[in-house]
């Protein structure tokens, strides 16, 4: 048997599209080579203005760690290097800066720059220069119009790099993005920072800029530094959110130094400021501008009864209950501190959603995990626990009045109401209630003053929990400078483009 040979499979005509090209593909092949003209290529502005390319760029691998020191994660990242060069400058004779000789040219001398990454994959040009010299020697190289100055990075990438971090993007992320060095990526940060909240002083020093806008309502409030002993004080335009002043300390030094920073016009035109009650701030500022109204705001008092009577109260009753050998009691105040500080609205909203069965976290399959639903019962919860325990009821009925007394309009009504507060306080008997109660007694000028400037406190606790969360993110210690700069920052949003360093 002869083995018949296997039918010539008919293979589908390949349809080759013959290369027409265009006159810029001509052109590109005709200048930069023929593969620049081939597929793959994209040809495109390098938004440097003076640079021409001069060749094909040549592929690298680079390994990059974009894990941690403790857990590496080493990959391999496309590097293209581009030659280039500057466009001729002018055909005039070079005359020397130092002698005034006549310039001759004197060889090359590249440089290499980091520019706009594309994807993950990263971009360098080479840029060579022509260097001259005159018979006396001096010799000078020409300037690189693109490349940003103090870095080896072209001008784009370091616009890039700044609409990056003035969105809010780390440093360690904005620098695996782009491939610089998380140093350099922090030195444009702080100039960027500089530029923008800063200005030059007539002593030749850096100092803080002053607000462009007027402000009309101030909020001033201290917060933690990093090591949670010391303290820094922040002025906030409580209309538009933006931090106007940082300094350390929490001390009448500061206002001080805050009124002159802005001056006495700046000052004479804002109505009033909101602050917490146990800082020395109120003097400060009445004895500078005695127009200002001083506003204590609900925030601040809420927060003064809430860390000093309700937390205190709960902590006394759980302890008297444990000596008293009624551990259960005790334990199921334990958990309460929550459901003790929550506002009546929240707890009614909580169950009301418990009743419509909202989910509050959403079950999954691929972690195992249950759907989870509002629970119910916040309002039983709480009724029992105030109902055990007459000094938590008062504390109740005390937050409760404090939401009334902050609504009002009209001074007298809430001084009545507040009034009302101080009296409750005192009949308790409770040492805590008591601090309370001199608290407002002490400060009621202050309070009512709300129900004519009603000044929302939102913006104060935006700013304090800005700040924790910058703290958090690393940008605290040791750089207390770059970290205030940081806050200011964060209290203003910019869109991309707007802080371009022009080439
Ligand atoms: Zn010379």
């Amino acid at each position: 048997m002869t083995s018949v040979p296997p039918m010539a499979v008919e293979q589908p005509p390949i349809f080759h599209v013959e290369a027409e090209r265009t006159p810029l593909q001509e052109a590109v092949a005709s200048e930069l080579g023929e593969g620049l003209a081939s597929s793959g290529f994209l040809v495109l502005p390098s938004q440097m203005e003076g640079f021409v390319q001069t060749g094909e760029p040549k592929e690298s691998v680079e390994v990059v760690n974009f894990g941690t020191g403790k857990k590496p994660c080493p990959t391999p990242v496309t590097v293209r290097t581009v030659p280039g060069a500057l466009v001729a400058p002018d055909a005039a004779p070079m005359v020397c800066p130092c002698c005034g000789g006549a310039m001759e040219r004197h060889g090359e001398v590249a440089v290499t720059l980091w520019h706009l990454p594309m994807g993950m994959d990263r971009t360098r040009v080479v840029v060579s220069r022509q260097r001259w010299a005159c018979a006396s020697g001096h010799t000078r190289i020409d300037d690189v119009p693109f490349k940003a100055e103090g870095h080896r990075v072209t001008v784009p990438l370091l616009n890039y790099v700044r609409d990056l971090l003035s969105l809010g993007q780390t440093l360690k992320s904005v620098s695996l993005m782009t491939g610089l060095h998380k140093n350099v990526v922090k030195e444009i940060d702080r100039a960027r920072l500089e530029g923008l909240y800063t200005e030059v002083g007539e002593d030749g020093g850096r100092r803080l800029r002053r607000p462009g806008d007027q402000a009309r309502y101030l909020g001033i409030d201290e917060f933690k530094l990093h090591d949670g002993h010391r303290y820094a004080t922040v002025v906030v335009d409580l209309e538009t959110g933006h931090v106007l002043w940082l300094a350390h300390g929490k001390r009448k030094q500061v206002v001080y130094d805050f009124c002159d920073f802005v001056g006495d016009e700046w000052m004479s035109r804002v109505v009033a400021v909101a602050c917490d009650m146990n800082a020395s701030y109120e003097r400060a500022f009445l004895e500078r501008h005695p127009h200002l109204a001083v506003v204590y705001d609900h925030f601040h008092l809420v927060k003064n009864f809430n860390e000093k009577v309700i937390s205190e109260v709960r902590k006394d009753e759980q302890r008297r209950l444990r000596e008293e050998g009624d551990e259960d009691a005790a334990k199921s105040l334990k958990g309460s501190k929550y459901i003790l500080m929550t506002r009546a609205d929240t707890r009614l909203g909580k169950d009301r959603d418990a009743r419509a069965g909202k989910v509050v976290s959403r079950g999954n399959e691929l972690f195992g995990k249950d759907e989870a639903r509002q629970r119910g019962g916040n309002r039983e919860r709480y009724e029992e626990l105030i109902a055990q325990n007459e000094l938590l009821s008062t504390c109740d009925i005390v937050k409760e009045a404090l939401a009334k007394a902050y609504a009002y309009r009209q001074e007298k009504r809430m001084r009545d109401c507040m009034e009302g507060i101080v009296e409750v306080c005192r009949g308790t008997g409770n040492e805590h209630f008591e601090w309370f109660a001199n608290l407002v007694e002490g400060h009621m000028d202050g309070i009512v003053a709300h129900a004519r400037h009603r000044i929302s406190s939102g913006k104060v606790e935006g700013t304090n929990n800005t700040i924790k969360s910058l703290r958090r993110a690393g940008y605290g210690y040791p750089d207390d400078e770059y970290f205030f700069l940081k806050i200011f920052d964060a209290s203003r949003r910019y869109s991309p483009g707007r802080e371009s360093v022009a080439a």
